[in-house]
């Protein structure tokens, strides 16, 4: 979601003549986009500012700008404490980007802006184009939470969920599409809790599927409990709909879940997997744990291990718990941080061998590839298969924007490497 903040951030700056650069040394205004889910995010922040001043030392000071969840957290600490900063914009105020530098252009004092007002910022960005003109882009439909899982900010950073309309949304599709979008990643911090006026995110995504040019659909991030039958009709009966679901989890012990506020147990979220896997199968997921949650016992983590085992996850995000300020969670007492330690590698060495598993049965085998980028020099086009897996292929013709029928032929944990069909390697420079 930053990423597609980031660039709406540059559409809306883009009308008080500011471009995007990547001379940073010669910059004149930095934007800091913050996520506060990451672990350290504050410290991250002074540590970058630190290194901007430390550039600027003997130049004209830049305009610094902390955008983001950190901002919204922490903004007036922020402030505060490091006088390099002279702003400071919440995920919702955006919208207002351009009032601040002008505000801070004319020498006035440290800006603040970190209201609620998640309308008012969409409808201030429905005005202005969305220019991204990637092959696949994100795209913001809903925001904010009203899950309040223990340990989680977003709730207190994004606020209460919001959809936007249909309408909206099915407009910037076009935009993004006519910039050159093959696969659109409808973004939602509870994505399937949207809703508009009754329409849920399947109605959603049948709607944007009938845009011809649009090839592929993908949405983010899920929560079992609002998973309806609808949308898993729509896995079902539409094929631009990538097969491929993130599902975060956290935790396979009941207990644990309970804790945590989660609303779900693991028989439910089994549950759901073995409907999905039956509407269509070749699904697979993905999914988030938090490692050492507090009170997670030796058979609270097997618990876990279990259901990585039984669900044999393709992809898995695992972290040890660290608590966020302001969560419930963060006044519970954390577990010693060696025995976390051991139980996360013990996680991710089972996560890996699952992932390699499937990596290794994938060889040999045909996989559709959207591409991206070139990468390297030796006509080595990025791209990504339908379940979001990276594949670098050779060809001698541009690939970018293609859709392309790829032969597997070898792989590793984070990357796959495939031929075309025909593929003539004679046609290449070595
Ligand atoms: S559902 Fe997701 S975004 Fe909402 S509180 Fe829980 S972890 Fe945070």
């Amino acid at each position: 979601m930053n990423e597609y903040d980031s660039n709406r951030i540059y559409d809306v700056a883009k009308k008080i003549n500011y471009k995007r650069t990547t001379n940073l040394s010669e910059t004149d205004c930095y934007v800091l986009n913050t996520c506060h889910i990451r672990e350290k995010a504050t410290e991250k922040v002074y540590h970058d500012v630190g290194r901007i001043k430390k550039e600027f030392r003997n130049k004209k000071k830049p305009i610094v700008v902390v955008a983001g969840c950190v901002a919204q957290a922490e903004g007036e600490i922020l402030l505060n404490r490091e006088r390099y900063i002279d702003a400071v914009i919440g995920p919702q105020s955006y919208h207002q980007f351009n009032e601040t530098i002008i505000k801070i252009e004319k020498n006035q004092k440290k800006v603040n802006s970190t209201n609620f007002d998640v309308i008012e910022k969409f409808d201030t960005l429905n005005s202005i184009k969305n220019t991204s003109n990637k092959t696949s882009s994100f795209l913001t439909i809903q925001e904010g939470c009203d899950k309040f899982c223990k340990f989680c900010v977003v709730p207190y950073t994004r606020g209460q969920e919001f959809s936007r309309s249909i309408e909206e949304i099915v407009r910037e599709c076009y935009e993004l599409v006519n910039n050159g979008s093959k696969e659109i990643t409808l973004l939602g911090q509870n994505v399937n809790a949207y809703n508009f006026k009754g329409k849920n995110l399947s109605d959603l995504i049948f709607e944007i599927s009938k845009i011809k040019e649009l090839k592929r659909i993908r949405y983010t991030t899920s929560h079992p409990i609002d998973f309806n039958p609808d949308l898993i009709e729509a896995h079902q009966s539409l094929k631009k709909l990538m097969p491929l679901i993130h599902l975060p989890v956290q935790s396979g012990s009941d207990k644990i879940l309970k804790n945590m506020n989660r609303k779900h147990n693991v028989e439910d979220y089994l549950e759901l997997i073995n409907k999905l896997r039956k509407a269509k199968p070749e699904i697979e997921f993905s999914s988030d744990f938090i490692i050492g949650y507090p009170g997670e016992t030796e058979d609270d983590f097997n618990a876990t291990l279990k259901l990585l085992k039984e669900v044999e996850f393709i992809n898995t995000y695992s972290f040890i718990y660290s608590a966020r300020p302001g969560t419930p969670a963060a006044k519970l007492q954390k577990t010693d941080e060696t025995i976390l330690k051991k139980r996360l590698t013990v996680f991710q060495k089972v996560a890996r061998e699952i992932k390699m598993k499937y990596k290794k049965n994938l060889i040999n085998k045909k996989s559709l590839v959207l591409f991206e980028n070139k990468v390297g020099k030796n006509n080595e086009f990025f791209g990504r298969d339908e379940f979001s897996n990276s594949v670098i292929v050779k060809s001698h013709e541009n690939l970018i924007g293609k859709i392309e029928e790829i032969k597997i032929i070898d792989g590793n944990q984070s990357t796959l490497f495939g031929t075309k069909k025909n593929f003539n390697k004679k046609n290449f420079a070595a």
